[in-house]
């Protein structure tokens, strides 16, 4: 079949496997030409590896660190004439690719919040893998079922303590509306820290440090963002700023867990990049495409394979054992969009944009390419008139 991109606002109902392929290929090329990481790690689980900051964190543990690696994730293959998700297409190209440059690269597919799909990727650990030097947990996720009760928990993305109004990108209409977004129950707060915060996080170190399958020295990272003023009320002080919280404490329970085996926990705050998780994000949108339209001029734009292999280069591995903290003991990738230059710019456009100006003030053609790319379309070298065959399996 033809398959063409079907957007519906925040989503695109459609993904192309030839386009998904080209794009994991083109971060493993990115990965390969970097300088190799030194005392990198050689055996990486990645939860939540499909797509975004995961997927780029798979690749340069495979590919810039000759690391195996087993991905968890949540993706959905093709069936009746319907075409994969992205991160279905990616991870099947990812294992081609890896098991070409001789790398075991395997993964599941399943909710990795139950203890069905931890039980799995243990059993598959112990068999292929032997001992992990390297968790990286980059889920993203609207929903979970609590293992222990069986309770389904939503996350929601609000502001906390008062409704919030600013404006929006509504990139279906290419216009710049105004919304106003209700304020959180309490309810609302503890469902996103249950969903979003680092309970799961800590039950998967456990569940591995109970099988005895984390090696000594073994490094884990979950994924932060603090991001501006401007989108405070939405992210940082709400409620899903509060799950990030919780994410932190998380991080100091499991490196009290861990002390005896030398282990470290970290938190590492990444830059605004374009998701599948971002774009559901309301303001956020409009935020990346002012930020990039910035970062491009002013430099230090980067995407998530950039952002994941200078992780992997300048903070976890090559600095003799010492990881680059901030004083509240994070790890900042997100340095280059919070320099003074950057954001100053930032506030100074913000107010100024409208549905006219849009062009003109903000990278938003940028923003919409970027978005595309997510689901393998308009990727250079792709002829998107050819027949494509949706089903894709792994070998
Ligand atoms: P994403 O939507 O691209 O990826 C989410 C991943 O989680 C996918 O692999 C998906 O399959 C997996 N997943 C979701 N639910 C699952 C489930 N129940 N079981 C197994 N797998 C599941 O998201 P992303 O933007 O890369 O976000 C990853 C992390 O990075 C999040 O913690 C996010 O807050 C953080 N982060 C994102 C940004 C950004 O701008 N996108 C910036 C900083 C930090």
């Amino acid at each position: 079949m033809i398959i063409r991109p079907k957007v519906r606002g925040f989503v695109c109902v459609t993904a192309h496997p030839t386009g998904c392929a080209a794009n994991v290929q083109e971060q493993i090329d990115y990965v390969k030409n970097q300088s190799p990481v030194e005392n990198g790690p050689k055996n990486v689980l990645i939860v939540g590896a499909s797509t975004g900051y995961g997927l780029a964190s798979r690749i340069a543990a495979a590919f810039g660190c000759g690391a195996n690696t087993l991905g968890i994730y949540f993706e959905r293959p093709s069936e009746r004439g319907r075409t994969a998700t992205p991160g279905w297409y990616n991870s099947v190209a990812l294992e081609k690719a890896a098991k070409a440059d001789g790398l075991y690269a395997s993964s599941i597919n399943g909710d990795a919040f139950s203890n069905e799909i931890k039980e799995q990727s243990i059993e598959r650990i112990k068999l292929d893998m032997g001992k992990i030097d390297l968790v990286i947990y980059s889920l993203a996720s609207p929903r979970r079922t609590d293992p222990k009760t069986g309770e389904t928990y939503r996350s929601a993305l609000k502001p906390i303590g008062a409704a919030y109004s600013n404006k929006y990108l509504d990139t279906d209409k290419r216009s710049i509306q105004e919304a106003t977004v209700d304020a959180a129950t309490d309810e609302d707060i503890q469902n996103t820290v249950k969903v979003m915060g680092g309970d799961d996080w800590e039950l998967w170190i456990q569940a591995l440090k109970d099988a005895d399958l984390l090696s000594e020295g073994f490094k884990t990272v979950a994924y932060d963002y603090i991001g501006p003023k401007v989108t405070w009320p939405i992210y940082k002080d709400g409620t899903i700023g509060q799950a990030k919280v919780d994410l932190r404490r998380a991080k100091a329970a499991i490196n009290e867990s861990v002390s005896e085996l030398g282990g470290e926990a970290h938190v590492s705050v990444n830059k605004a990049v374009v998701t599948q998780a971002s774009s559901a994000i309301p303001g956020v949108n409009l935020y990346i495409t002012i930020l990039f339209k910035i970062m491009k001029e002013l430099g230090g734009h980067e995407g998530c394979i950039e952002q994941i292999q200078r992780l992997f280069s300048d903070r976890l591995y090559n600095q003799g054992g010492n990881v680059p903290l901030d004083e509240l003991g994070l790890i900042r990738m997100d340095d280059w969009e919070m320099e003074d230059k950057i954001q100053d710019a930032v506030t100074k456009v913000w107010p100024l944009v409208s549905t006219e100006n849009l062009e003109e003030l903000t990278d938003f053609e940028g923003y919409q390419t970027d978005f595309l790319r997510l689901f393998g379309f308009g990727i250079k070298g792709v002829d998107y008139d050819a027949e494509v065959e949706p089903e894709v399996d792994f070998d």
